[in-house]
């Protein structure tokens, strides 16, 4: 048995939102959380990790990602899966779902089987929980930056493919549930045990009421790409407001939500039904420029660290990373360290149902840390008891 003991003075344990940050030993045994102690056991035979002072947070996760440093999941290779994880180690993520866009129904096969074969695998970097499809099934007029050749109306048989090729590792799906056909998608989604995400949509209050007593749980980057409020149509804003357990997706870069939109989120919503992700494209990691890419049918234009398409305008996902969104919400609303957490583990993990494994430092868990020093940035990043990631600047 291989046993490791992280000793440090501020660890967040117990329950992101619910807890307060401790000075202890966390006991790990082959890559599992044991115990937690407030003096150190004497355990021989166990290596120390020494936090120090350094917060110890659960390791971060991201449920929407399309890529970074070049690479987009939607098409890449298993060496190309290897490095992207590896990079978002290197920013504090644990683990992450790799989201496909909006694709023939054959190319997204394609993509799903690559990504299955990687996580089938022993690998480094953040792990890959599972696959979110982001499309093929949103509103044309909400599409943002996804093609519109192939957007189709929901078919249980398309998911059902889409399941089986995944051998079961589809974890979210985000659709239009305006769609002919959206409804018993969504039912026999949600029977299925995957989680579901209203994204890219027209949807009235209405059916967005049936949409979340079906199973629908989030709205991906909330207000983004979806009809808005009006007072004779609330839409998917008022329904979220109107009820309080819908989850939702924020993509806090200060682009997509401008900073006074996230206060206003996090006082009326609420941090606990806040899911901060990047959303991030290949260019995350890029230089401001003008570059052609495989996955968009016009050339791509960051500035800023903003991605526009050059003709259309339209906004292109982000290029942020999860440590500094964090970083950035924290710095929008003011809220403390301990109470924000939840918004990059435990509310992913439950959205997707994963809560019994991830998300929190509690007995019984993966052993999946996140390190951040007092500016909050990530000194080391530990996945089921293995640091994939360590700053050597301190
Ligand atoms: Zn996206």
């Amino acid at each position: 048995m291989q046993r490791q003991i992280l000793k440090g003075n501020k660890i967040l344990f117990g329950r992101p939102g619910k807890c307060k940050f401790a000075s202890g030993c966390v006991i790990i045994e082959d890559g599992l959380i044991t115990d937690f102690t407030r003096n150190e056991p004497n355990i021989s035979q166990s290596e120390i990790i020494n936090a120090d002072n350094d917060y110890v947070l659960p390791g971060f996760i991201d449920n929407h990602t399309h890529g970074a440093i070049g690479i987009d999941v939607s098409g890449c290779t298993i060496k190309e899966l290897l490095k992207l994880s590896e990079f978002y180690a290197s920013k504090g993520v644990s683990a992450f779902l790799p989201t496909l866009t909006t694709n023939s129904k054959v190319n997204l096969l394609g993509f799903i089987s690559t990504i299955t074969e990687y996580t089938s695998k022993k690998t480094d970097g953040a792990s890959i929980l599972g696959i979110h499809m982001e499309g093929p099934c949103i509103s044309e007029k909400y599409r943002g930056a996804q093609s519109a050749e192939s957007i189709v109306y929901p078919r249980i048989k398309d998911f059902k493919d889409y399941i089986s090729a995944s051998k079961n590792g589809i974890k979210t799906i985000t659709l239009a549930p305006e769609l002919p056909g959206a409804m018993e998608t969504i039912k026999f989604l949600h029977q299925s045990g995957i989680a579901i995400n209203i994204g890219h949509s027209d949807a009235s209050f209405s059916i967005c009421m049936d949409a979340f007593d079906n199973g629908v749980g989030c709205i991906s980057h909330f207000l983004n790409g979806m009809r808005g409020f009006h007072q004779h149509e609330p839409s998917i804003m008022g329904a979220v407001l109107f009820r309080n357990d819908i989850y939702t997706e924020l993509i806090c870069d200060g682009f997509h939500l401008v900073p006074e939109t996230v206060k206003v989120i996090n006082k009326v919503i609420g941090p606990e039904r806040i899911i901060l992700i990047t959303d991030s494209i290949m260019a995350t990691g890029w230089a401001d420029g003008q570059y052609d890419t495989p996955c968009f049918s016009e050339p791509l234009v960051v500035k800023n660290g903003d991605a526009h398409l050059l003709y259309t305008g339209s906004r292109a996902g982000s290029t942020i990373t999860l440590d500094r969104a964090f970083k950035k919400f924290i710095d929008f609303t003011g809220t403390p360290i301990e109470i924000a957490a939840q918004c990059v583990t435990i509310n992913p993990a439950n959205h997707l149902g994963l809560n019994d494994r991830i998300g929190s430092i509690e007995i019984g868990k993966l052993a999946s840390f996140t390190f951040l020093d007092a500016d909050l940035n990530v000194v080391r990043t530990i996945v089921k008891g293995k640091t994939e990631y360590q700053s050597f600047i301190k």
